[in-house]
């Protein structure tokens, strides 16, 4: 058989000619993304110009752009909420989409801890599932053809087994079962993977038990799952001592190589929210590099990392202009009136914009709550970094500290503990104004490597801390601190460890999905806040006020 010569492409060469086809469509979208973009606003417009919510907008049947942005207005999901009830409570009239746009997904091959959440079902009898759940369930996932590059260690029964448990038991013993075939390991979100690690921490003595005897634990009761696992549990007892030798020791640092030492790179994303995990994934998998291959939502796939081995902190989505009408928010004209929507191909290098889609499923002018920053353009289609999630803000007055300040605060903070071989390995904080004045409260919790010499910081060290993230904040906090007093002293309270996945427990329990969950940056519903304060070993306050002095006139 000759082999053919890989194709090489704008974006280098491509590994087969399937792939060469795929690179081929993204030079093709990227460079005509502005006439793209008009195409697809046309056929969304034309595609759901009957449906109530369009009509109530007197487009006239029109599907251009002028009239588009000068008759329907810019909306967030609060304007849409009654809508979204009447479609939950089972209104099949077209109300906002006269059909659904179903988006095909590819993923890699590799070790993937991957989830489904049981469905519920509306009042009207609706399914109501996260959007991977719809996917991992469809048949495009189920029956898709065997591909070589999209091999999964995980049975699809253990992924579809909607136990928690169960399914990430299943799915850990099968990838250690078929260890030296994992080439990369990956969950969607890096919180998702850290989750997979603990998991690990905490039953890999059952896992060689069951490796050991070829026999599955009686916990696992999924007849499904139990017919999937059947097929690839031999007794193994070389790899189950080896497992044992391997977890037991205290030091986890590069367990991710150790177990699985084919590993390439990790498959997840760690941009926005999730770059506070860096320094833990590295830690376990002994610096492998990480990629983030895609940026999307729910309601929407926004792009693409044309890049996917570029060093996180350079990670920049390339929107791919077929997936939905894009218009950018100018952040610093998002107080105007009316404001002025900017289009894809408009967008200015160095702005920062929020992402305002309009989609087939039938949102338009919906306003996300990302905020990207432009980098640079691929072909005619603009580039961007995930700046942050809107709104997400602590605010004891007239302070505002929003998600990426606080990260920043955390990061700065948490530098301290490295001398002490401990870092941060979750966070929360919540604005307390149950004593006046109210303050910031910072929950930490924390990672000693002790096996590599490293042991619990003292009170002094955590005292510094507080004092640290609170040099980090914005004038307006410093500035209420030392002129006003109208902040109290930031406080510090070290949770024990394991308390961050009770917290996701609690949301998963009450209706949260696995792969798409994130750790709230910033408490205020009273169960999870009574949840934390239980769990706290140890509470430290900023021993001085940090430094801030008015602006000279
Ligand atoms: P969900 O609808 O639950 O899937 O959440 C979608 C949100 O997750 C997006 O609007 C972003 O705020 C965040 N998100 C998704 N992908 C990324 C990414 N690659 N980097 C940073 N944040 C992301």
């Amino acid at each position: 058989m000759r082999m053919m010569p890989a194709t090489s492409t704008k974006l280098g060469p491509a590994a087969c000619e399937k792939d060469a086809e795929k690179l081929e469509f993204i030079e093709e979208m990227t460079t005509k993304a502005d006439e793209v973009q008009e195409k697809v606003l046309a056929e969304i417009m034309s595609q759901n110009g009957a449906t109530e919510y369009l009509q109530r907008y007197k487009l006239g049947g029109a599907t251009d752009r002028e009239t588009f942005k000068s008759k329907v207005p810019m909306v967030t999901y609060e304007d849409l909420q009654p809508e979204i009830h009447r479609i939950a409570n089972g209104d099949r009239s077209a109300i906002l989409s006269a059909c659904v746009y179903v988006a095909g997904l590819d993923k890699g091959k590799g070790l993937y801890f991957l989830f489904v959440k049981s469905e519920s079902k509306t009042p009207g009898s609706l399914p109501a599932r996260p959007v991977l759940t719809s996917y991992y369930k469809s048949h495009h996932f189920r029956t898709r053809p065997f591909d070589p590059y999209n091999v999964y260690t995980s049975p699809t029964a253990a992924i579809l087994c909607a136990d928690a448990f169960q399914s990430m038991y299943s799915q850990m013993l099968c990838s250690l079962l078929d260890r030296l075939a994992v080439l990369r390991v990956g969950a969607v979100f890096a919180s998702g993977l850290l989750r997979a690690i603990r998991f690990f921490q905490l039953h890999w003595q059952e896992l060689a038990h069951d490796i050991a005897a070829g026999r599955l634990s009686s916990k696992v009761t999924d007849p499904a799952v139990r017919d999937a696992v059947a097929e690839v549990l031999k007794p193994d007892p070389v790899l189950a001592e080896f497992i044992v030798s391997e977890c037991a020791a205290e030091d986890w640092a590069g367990i991710i190589t150790r177990i699985w030492p084919n590993t390439m790179y990790l498959d997840v994303i760690v941009t926005g929210a999730m770059a506070q995990y860096i320094p833990s994934l590295e830690y376990y998998s002994g610096g492998l590099p990480m990629t983030c291959t895609m940026y999307a939502s729910s309601e929407c796939y926004f792009g693409l990392n044309l890049r996917p081995m570029c060093k996180p902190s350079e990670v920049c989505y390339t929107i791919m202009p077929n997936m939905a009408y894009f218009e950018f928010l100018p952040l610093d004209a998002a107080a105007g009136s009316p404001p002025q929507l900017v289009d894809l191909a408009d967008v200015e290098v160095g702005k920062e914009y929020e992402l305002v889609i309009t989609t087939y499923a039938g949102l338009y002018r919906y306003r996300v709550g990302d905020i990207l920053h432009v980098t640079g353009f691929h072909n005619a289609a603009p580039q961007f970094r995930f700046v942050r999630r809107k709104n997400v803000l602590l605010s004891i007055e007239s302070d505002k500290t929003d998600e990426e300040e606080l990260q920043r605060a955390v990061e700065r903070g948490s530098e301290l503990l490295k001398p002490w071989g401990a870092s941060v390995a979750e966070y929360t904080s919540q604005a307390d104004t149950t004593v006046i004045p109210g303050h910031y409260v910072i929950y930490w919790e924390l990672l000693v490597r002790e096996g590599e010499g490293g042991r619990w910081p003292e009170k002094e060290a955590l005292e510094a801390c507080c004092l640290e993230m609170e040099e980090a904040m914005n004038t307006v906090y410093r500035q209420s601190r030392v002129a006003d007093a109208s902040i109290g002293p930031l406080e510090i309270r070290v949770v024990r460890s394991g308390t961050f996945d009770e917290l996701m427990d609690y949301a998963i329990a009450r209706g949260a999905s696995i792969n798409q969950y994130k750790v709230p940056r910033c408490v205020t519903f009273p169960p999870i806040i009574e949840l934390l304060d239980s769990r706290v070993v140890e509470l430290h306050f900023s021993p001085a006020c940090p430094n801030w002095t008015p602006h000279p006139n």
